[in-house]
């Protein structure tokens, strides 16, 4: 594809990662993703549209509101970023398919549910229901048996992951386990056991880090919603190529 596609890809992305801030904001607080003007979390001044240019605005009013100063997080310009590359990423590895605007879809949803559970320790309803909702008529448009997969996956991993919760007593929370049932939606049966893998393995080294080092203490709760969402974008670029190393590696 021409590089001007790419480009223009990766300024969608900014766009939408810019709503996705908005949802990152609000939704936690019970506010409207789209019927309250851009305002000013500070002095709540209304926002002009070129204040809200994605990355850009940030860098020219040096992270600060032009209204009241106040320093911004530097979580919207990351956000964007990430947004921003994860969508040259899809375009770059499924081309003109519908799975690249399903990715797109589903990257936006990892992203609003990882930070929100990061920042409030909670998975929104909404996001998540966004998601699949917009995710099933775009899978099905792939092809009837990516939507069978998905199915499983959905079903498999949200049992699996209730099944722990219920095991472990409270160690995984309801959000949890809706949210790795969307991740076998888009992901399908075999990738998901990947994502799942590996957000077990990396929530739990981290974890333990987190308790050697002292950061968090034993009673303190880490949110496993962020790992879920790194598992599933891993899962998502390499999981069938690992799936075809270990069929291999078994084979032998
Ligand atoms: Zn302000």
């Amino acid at each position: 594809m021409p590089t001007i596609c790419y480009v223009m890809v990766f300024i969608t992305g900014l766009a939408v990662g810019s709503f996705l801030n908005v949802c990152i904001y609000r939704i936690p607080r019970g506010q409207s993703v789209v019927t309250t003007p851009s305002h000013c979390f500070s002095c709540a001044t209304n926002l002009k549209p070129w204040d809200l240019a994605p990355v850009f605005s940030f860098m020219w009013q040096r992270g600060r509101c032009r209204y009241c100063g106040v320093k911004l997080s530097r979580q919207y310009p990351l956000v964007e970023l990430l947004t921003g590359v994860l969508f040259v990423a899809a375009v770059y590895r499924w081309g003109l398919t519908w799975t690249a605007p399903a990715m797109m879809v589903f990257f936006s949803m990892l992203i609003v549910t990882a930070v929100i559970d990061w920042r409030h320790q909670v998975i929104p309803d909404g996001a998540l229901l966004a998601g699949g909702v917009l995710g099933l008529p775009l899978i099905y448009l792939q092809s009837l048996d990516k939507l069978k997969w998905g199915v499983a996956g959905f079903l498999a991993a949200g049992l699996l992951l209730y099944l722990i919760a219920v095991i472990s007593k409270g160690g995984m929370g309801g959000g949890d386990i809706k949210l790795a049932a969307v991740m076998g939606l888009y992901l399908g049966l075999k990738p998901v056991a990947v994502a799942l893998l590996l957000a077990f393995m990396l929530g739990g080294l981290i974890g333990l880090a987190l308790l050697v080092t002292g950061k968090k203490g034993r009673k303190d709760a880490v949110p496993f919603g962020p790992f879920l969402a790194l598992g599933a974008l891993f899962a998502s670029f390499a999981g069938e190529q690992i799936i075809a190393w270990y069929a291999g590696f078994r084979g032998l």
